[in-house]
């Protein structure tokens, strides 16, 4: 019995005929060595046209909202042409891919008629392009002569209801996953499952939040005790910095699950957030690896942490911030204030991303994300009405176009100097920092710095670690 690998490739690596026959080929050699689970992303910018489509059908826009279901159509329809499939299989692809968008049109038709887009509905549009991907892979997979078949995720993963936010159950998932595929594994036969689609008990599709479908590849992985999880995407794996903001950024050799859970927490997009909790459950190591490189050795995550000569291991950044501080004598020493703080923002559902509180207890300053803003400062004015006609509180501020910049790596754990050295090189650049925070494990420093300072600073923290530099060399 072959060791199982979960693969999961993402929505460039599917993007378009000639990129899925690469997926092909990278299925077809790893299936000499393991039993393959594929994992899919919709085909590149699908999943934003959806989120489009379904907001246009909100606002009434119904001629663009059905323009963006026939662009969705035209991209897969060319796709399979382009795959030069036998003709039945072509036949009965572009049937299935005409039948799921006239089930599309039809809930998109429906949310024009109730003139509103609810979560649930949002969950179910937004799953359509993973659902359309998996069975051009699949019939890819069959032509390079892998035995493939493709699975809607919503018969593996199982969720809880809070729809556009959904965390999986992993153990009635794994009961489920396994109820599902086991059979096809015993035939040898290669699962193409849907990334970043599960369902609820009752069977009501959700999404596991954008960028969802990585996270889908350790649920399996953790589902199916998988050897290891392989996340394909377009560069070389996680790199000491965002390669569009530091072209120079240098592929990272390993990383903790926590070292890989902090840089995707802060902005790192090349791996959702919470991709790492069910493969440090089962201690199931990820591999990161490019498809257009397939050689390169990528990134590998696992428990251990590599005391890696560079204390500081990657930089990352986050925009669209906002900052609150809340102020005022009448906070000074008053138990319970902070909690008040943020039990009306979870009231609120707002999610703090930074804290920072001076040591005067004269002032806490919170980061959220922008479109959250407006909406948490009205939470936290209604929460201290009193406070404020009193004057105990002098104000609720907010301050926008902000950024966090995260400095992270378990080897600043009991290393004097890291911060030291990332605020000289920021003040040497003169870019302001607005606010500081550091974890209490030592292993991130985050920074909150206006939007336009980022690229200048990440650039600047870059060279003064020299991270650009191989550390083993
Ligand atoms: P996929 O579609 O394969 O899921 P994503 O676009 O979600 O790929 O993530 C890959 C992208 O993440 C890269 O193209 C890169 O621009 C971006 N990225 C941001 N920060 C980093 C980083 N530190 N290391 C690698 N990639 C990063
Ligand atoms: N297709 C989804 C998105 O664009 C999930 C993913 O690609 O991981 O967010
Ligand atoms: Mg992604």
């Amino acid at each position: 019995m072959k060791k199982v690998v979960v693969m999961k490739f993402g929505g460039t690596s599917v993007g378009s005929a000639e990129r899925i026959r690469d997926v092909a080929t990278i299925v077809r050699d790893a299936s000499k060595t393991y039993q393959v689970v594929v994992v899919v992303s919709a085909m590149s910018g699908v999943t934003d046209l959806l989120v489009q489509a379904a907001e246009h059908a909100e606002q009434r826009a119904q001629k663009s909202f059905r323009d963006i279901v026939d662009t969705i159509r035209h991209k897969h329809i060319a796709a399979i042409e382009s795959l030069k499939l036998d003709a039945d299989t072509a036949t009965s692809l572009r049937a299935n891919v005409t039948k799921d968008l006239d089930e599309l049109s039809g809930w998109l038709e429906g949310v024009y008629m109730l003139r509103e887009l609810t979560p649930r509905a949002r969950d179910l549009i937004t799953s359509f392009g993973e659902r359309l991907s998996v069975q051009l892979v699949a019939a890819s997979l069959v032509q390079h002569g892998v035995a493939a078949e493709p699975v809607t995720a919503n018969r593996c993963i199982v969720t809880d209801d809070k729809f556009g936010d959904t965390q999986p159950d992993l153990k009635a998932s794994a009961k489920k996953t396994k109820r599902t595929l086991s059979p096809l594994l015993a035939e040898l036969v290669t699962p193409v499952v849907t990334g970043f689609m599960g369902a609820t008990t009752k069977g009501i599709v959700t999404t596991l939040g954008r960028g969802g479908s990585d996270y889908s590849a350790t649920i399996l992985g953790y589902c199916l005790d998988a050897h290891e999880v392989w996340i394909w995407t377009d560069v070389t794996g996680v790199m000491t910095a965002d390669p569009r903001i530091i072209p120079k950024a240098r592929t990272i050799d390993h990383l903790s699950y926590d070292e890989a859970a902090e840089l995707s927490y802060f902005g790192a997009k090349v791996l959702h957030p919470f991709t790492m909790l069910p493969a440090a459950l089962k201690q199931t190591p990820i591999v990161i690896k490019n498809t257009l490189e397939p050689q390169a050795v990528g990134t590998h995550i696992t428990e251990l942490a590599t005391p890696d000569s560079h204390e500081v291991k990657a930089i990352t950044s986050m925009k669209q911030l906002s900052l609150i501080t809340v102020q005022g004598k009448g906070m000074t020493g008053v138990p319970g204030f902070a909690a008040r703080v943020f039990g009306a923002l979870a009231v609120a559902k707002v999610s703090v991303l930074f804290i920072s509180q001076a040591s005067s207890q004269y002032n806490i300053s919170l980061v959220v994300k922008r479109a959250d803003g407006k909406h948490a400062t009205d939470a936290l004015h209604e929460e201290f009405r009193r406070d404020l006609s009193r004057h105990s509180i002098e104000m609720v501020k907010l301050r926008e176009n902000l950024a966090i910049i995260a400095v992270v790596g378990e080897g600043m754990h009991g290393h004097p100097g890291v911060a030291g050295k990332t605020l000289s090189s920021l003040g040497e650049s003169n870019i302001n920092i607005v606010a500081i925070a550091q974890g209490s494990s030592e292993r991130n420093i985050s920074l909150v710095i206006d939007e336009t300072d980022v690229p200048a600073a990440v650039r600047h923290i870059h060279d003064a670690f020299k991270l650009e530099r191989d550390p083993k060399a």
